[in-house]
């Protein structure tokens, strides 16, 4: 018998696992119906012996110690700090919006003083920041909002910003100094030897054992479990009873190059006037020595597996029905991106993962507690 059925071997099903089977000796079975762990966050050799990111490119920055500690126990890291070009007009200029942008693209030469004074003249404030059309107008005016956001979100969403919540271009900052990194936090690494390697250790545990190539429905009841923890779309796990959720979906298209270095950052940006929206190479990010490059092409998809909740009201009030029914499904808990419909880096579904197994982990002890028997449900010795 296990304890858990964890449905999904990404963040939130492998911190879980991890925490269940080595703090509180839970038997676990961890179900993924790809062939690999680590969901989303796998990487790989691919043939010309580059590590690459199967799903595209993924870079670790959190602000929280513990998290970030709580990883380190799985993983050496590396320091990398992100910086991104935006191809715009035919030059190729700093993302997020800094003074070298606006100094670049308009030919001119501002201070970081001047910059603020440019950008008061050029916004166009609003009364309710709504949308992400909102957000980014209502800090840089049409122009820069055009050049940076419009196509870009039209391509990645397949809706125009003015249809999407706030939240989703406010990820990307506006700065009037020189700063060119695309993250601010204070913990920026990368893990040495990839996720995947973080992800096996993480889930090499006598209390865990994984099975991969296998949708969890196949199993589930011919396994004898108690309770499961569900990481894959909350709507599919309702037969999508109201409804589809929507998920938007990207393919990736990679390539080698012959030489060492293909561009002249981890990433470049291509807002306007290409069908992908962003090229990554891999070193830059990996650190890796190799004398070929390998890069990867994002090319935004409406099917395809589902990598991005929709963050806008509609899809919201559809996925609170789900939630409502989640929260109506004893021994069912869901957590991760995909279960709980949120658009989440990571450190947060880290974060996400790490607050269920302390919630799952005390309402055990008090249970036990109350029936006299220890945590792991024997009799206690008093
Ligand atoms: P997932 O990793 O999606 O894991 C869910 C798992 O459940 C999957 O492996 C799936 O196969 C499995 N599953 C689903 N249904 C079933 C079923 N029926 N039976 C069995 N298994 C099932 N975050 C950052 O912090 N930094 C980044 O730079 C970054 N870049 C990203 C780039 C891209 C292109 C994408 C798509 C995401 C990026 N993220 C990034 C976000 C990051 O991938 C997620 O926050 C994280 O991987 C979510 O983990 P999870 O466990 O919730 O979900
Ligand atoms: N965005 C944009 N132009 C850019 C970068 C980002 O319009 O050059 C918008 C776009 O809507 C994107 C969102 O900001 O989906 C969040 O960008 P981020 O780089 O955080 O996306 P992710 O890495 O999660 O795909």
């Amino acid at each position: 018998m296990f304890d858990y059925l964890i449905v999904g071997a990404g963040f939130a099903g492998s911190v879980l696992a991890e925490r269940l089977a080595s703090q509180d000796d839970r038997k676990v079975l961890v179900v993924d119906k790809r062939p690999h762990i680590a969901g989303n966050a796998y990487d790989h050799y691919d043939d010309a012996g580059i590590l690459v990111h199967k799903y595209g490119p993924h870079i670790f920055h959190c602000n929280a110690p513990e998290i970030h500690a709580y990883l380190s126990q799985f993983t050496a890291w590396r320091p990398y700090q992100h910086r991104v070009l935006a191809s715009v007009d035919g030059q190729l200029v700093p993302i997020p919006i800094n003074l070298d942008t606006v100094n670049k693209l308009y030919g001119m030469n501002l201070t970081a003083f001047q910059m603020e004074e440019f950008l008061a003249s050029v916004a166009e404030p609003r009364e309710r920041i709504l949308t992400s059309e909102d957000v980014v107008v209502s800090k840089v005016g049409k122009d820069l909002y055009k050049k940076f956001f419009r196509g870009y979100t039209r391509k990645q969403w397949g809706l125009d910003p003015s249809e999407l919540d706030a939240a989703v271009t406010a990820r990307i900052p506006t700065r009037t100094n020189r700063d060119d990194r695309y993250f601010t936090d204070t913990y920026q690494t990368m893990p040495l030897h990839g996720y995947t390697r973080m992800f096996e250790k993480m889930l090499a545990h006598p209390n865990i054992k994984v099975m991969l190539n296998t949708d969890y429905r196949e199993i589930e009841p011919f396994i004898p479990y108690r309770e499961m923890i569900y990481t894959g779309p909350i709507d599919a796990f309702f037969d999508e009873r109201y409804g589809k959720l929507p998920y938007r979906s990207l393919e990736f298209k990679f390539e080698t190059h012959d030489t060492p270095v293909y561009q002249q950052t981890g990433t470049i940006n291509y807002p306007n006037d290409e069908a992908y929206t962003r090229i990554t190479e891999f070193k830059y990010l990996t650190g890796q020595e190799h004398p070929k490059t390998s890069i990867v092409y994002e090319y935004p998809r409406a099917e395809g597996d589902p990598y991005y909740p929709v963050p806008r009201p509609e899809n919201n009030e559809r996925y609170k029905q789900y939630q409502a029914l989640a929260e109506q499904t004893p021994n069912v808990h869901f957590v991760g991106r995909l279960a709980t419909y949120k658009y989440y880096n990571m450190d947060q579904v880290v974060a996400q993962a790490l607050t269920l197994y302390n919630r799952l982990s005390n309402s055990r002890r008090i249970l036990a507690s109350a029936s006299g028997t220890s945590s792991d449900g024997t009799l206690r010795n008093t």
